[in-house]
């Protein structure tokens, strides 16, 4: 193998390389050896403090409109080294086009949306929160609540799956906010995102210190974080325990974000013919969402749930939209869906869905069908399977497990209570989608799901052409979900400042306060 090039680190203003061996990172179709990270040697504490100190200051001194104005100049220049990044996709993650744009795409509509936003909170910096009320017997003195930017810098641990958009629905707001940034991807994937902070700290257009990536192993980052810090944390639920339970995190109260995996529900309402407007809808998304990315995504339907009369024909149905599904080198034109990101997640893939098949029966198996111009010895590429549960009472494995891969099951229902109960076995998701054509039912159902979900996503007839899709995180509405997906909150517009803002009381006369504004 080739000494393959050592991407270096951006941290403390400048780019360093680790001192250690480095990891590899392979292409997962053709097992091609493509650049190496490493984080060994650094500084962190040195450059952790100068991102504080000098990334910090220079962005809260300018105002929301101002770091707007840095967001739209960033998505300006992903978008015109957009051709390098699906090119950085393809090889290392292995992904279709039109998989590589909702990671690259995703991530720059993102930025775009916060810059627009930025506009409407002007030139400020601070935010405030509500209005003044009164404290004492009369209004001479009251109490006014401010919401300032953390004095800290946000420590972003992204997952693999989302090198892109994960580094960048979590930056927009952040640098909004004025908070600093640096980003530790996922090893696996970490070159996409190394290549697009070179980009955007290259092109000068934020100040130093403002954004920082750290590729390589995660060994010191945690215990470099101080009082004010923030520590966002995209990946498993075990690394998620980890990081929770870590020393410096439970010393200095690190504010904390968890989004962790989620057995994602789809539930197609009672009543609905099959073939009728409201099947298919949920028929097509189940095939979309177990394939899309190879069903590397968060928000991906996990769990399927039918009217029983409707299990034998919701089967028939999605199964003939998967058996469209070509698998193979994302290179080749007439493929839908490239690889998994490595053999280690390929393997964990297959374990898992070897696990459901204890409870599990196949109803459709992809892997018949022969791999299009990929070696299966080497090529990390798995087609879809969908799996049936025909008592999902008795079932556990199925609503416990996220078998991180185009895998679903699909269970029926007795009555719409049931379906909510299966549901929520879930013990807490990202996203359930509903499919139906009566409002008040569907109004209903996306009701009783709020408690345990981040968002509900609701298909009528009337929207099947042009909804967002069960899968896409939308940054005009919060991604995260309670429970086992982390007890996570992000994006939501404007609500994702919250995160990176200290709210405080501020108690004094009208005239002290009247004077905050100026
Ligand atoms: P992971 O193994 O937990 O890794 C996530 C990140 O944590 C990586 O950057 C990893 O670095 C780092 N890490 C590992 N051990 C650590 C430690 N002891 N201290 C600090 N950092 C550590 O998860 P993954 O396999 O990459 O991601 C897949 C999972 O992420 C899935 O379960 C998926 O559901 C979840 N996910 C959730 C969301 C969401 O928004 N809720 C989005 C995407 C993915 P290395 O890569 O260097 O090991």
């Amino acid at each position: 193998m080739s000494m393959s090039e050592l991407l270096p680190n951006h941290a403390g203003g400048q780019w360093v390389h680790g001192t250690g061996p480095g990891t590899v990172l392979v292409d997962p179709v053709l097992g091609d050896a493509l650049v190496r990270v490493d984080s060994g040697g650094l500084d962190l504490p040195g450059a952790f403090a100068f991102t504080r100190e000098v990334g910090g200051a220079a962005l809260r001194a300018l105002t929301y409109r101002a770091r707007g104005e840095l967001l739209a100049a960033i998505a300006r220049v992903l978008l015109a080294n957009r051709a390098d990044y699906e090119g950085i996709a393809c090889a290392n993650s292995g992904t279709v086009k039109a998989d590589s744009a909702v990671d690259i795409d995703g991530a720059i509509h993102t930025v775009s949306t916060y810059a627009r936003l930025a506009a409407q909170l002007g030139d400020s910096h601070h935010l405030v929160d509500g209005e003044a009320v009164r404290l004492g017997k009369d209004e001479s003195f009251r109490s006014l609540h401010v919401q300032v930017p953390c004095r800290g810098l946000a420590l972003f641990i992204n997952a693999f799956n989302f090198p892109a958009w994960g580094l960048w629905e979590k930056a927009a707001p952040a640098l909004l906010s004025g908070v600093p940034v640096i980003v530790k991807p996922a090893t696996a994937t970490a070159w996409l995102t190394q290549r697009m902070v070179r980009d955007v700290v290259d092109a000068g257009i934020l100040p130093p210190g403002a954004l920082s990536v750290i590729c390589g192993g995660s060994a010191g980052l945690l215990d470099a974080l101080r009082p004010f810090d923030l520590l966002s944390f995209t990946g498993s639920a075990d690394t998620a325990a980890l990081i929770r339970q870590h020393p410096a995190v439970a010393r200095h109260s690190v504010r904390v974000n968890i989004e962790a995996d989620s057995v994602n529900s789809a539930i197609l309402l009672p009543g609905e013919a099959p073939g009728g407007p409201a099947f298919d809808a949920f028929v097509k998304e189940v095939a979309r969402e177990m394939t899309v990315k190879s069903g590397q995504k968060c928000t991906a339907i996990r769990r399927a749930f039918v009217p029983a009369e409707l299990h034998d024909a919701a089967a028939a149905a999605i199964s003939a939209r998967l058996a469209k599904t070509s698998v193979g080198n994302p290179r080749n034109e007439t493929v839908r869906m490239g690889a998994l990101v490595n053999r280690t997640q390929f393997e964990a893939v297959c374990a898992g869905l070897e696990q459901l098949k204890q409870e599990a029966v196949v109803l459709h198996d992809g892997t018949r069908w022969p791999l299009i111009d990929a070696d299966p010895a080497i090529a990390c590429c798995l087609a879809p399977t969908l799996l049936g549960v025909r008592d999902p009472d008795a079932a556990s494995l199925v609503h416990e497990i996220e078998v991180f891969g185009p895998v679903a099951t699909l269970m029926p229902y007795r009555d719409a209570t049931h379906a909510q109960h299966l549901a929520r076995r879930g013990e807490g998701s990202l996203v359930a989608s509903i499919y139906g054509a009566d409002e008040g039912s569907l109004a209903a159902m996306a009701l009783d799901l709020a408690d345990s979900h981040g968002r509900v996503h609701v298909v009528s007839p009337a929207v099947a052409a042009l909804h967002t899709g069960h899968g896409n995180v939308m940054p005009q509405s919060i991604h995260g979900g309670p429970g086992r997906a982390g007890g996570g909150e992000e994006l939501g517009g404007l609500r994702a400042l919250g995160f990176y803002h200290r709210r405080t009381a501020l108690q004094a006369a009208p005239g002290v306060l009247e004077q905050l504004g100026r």
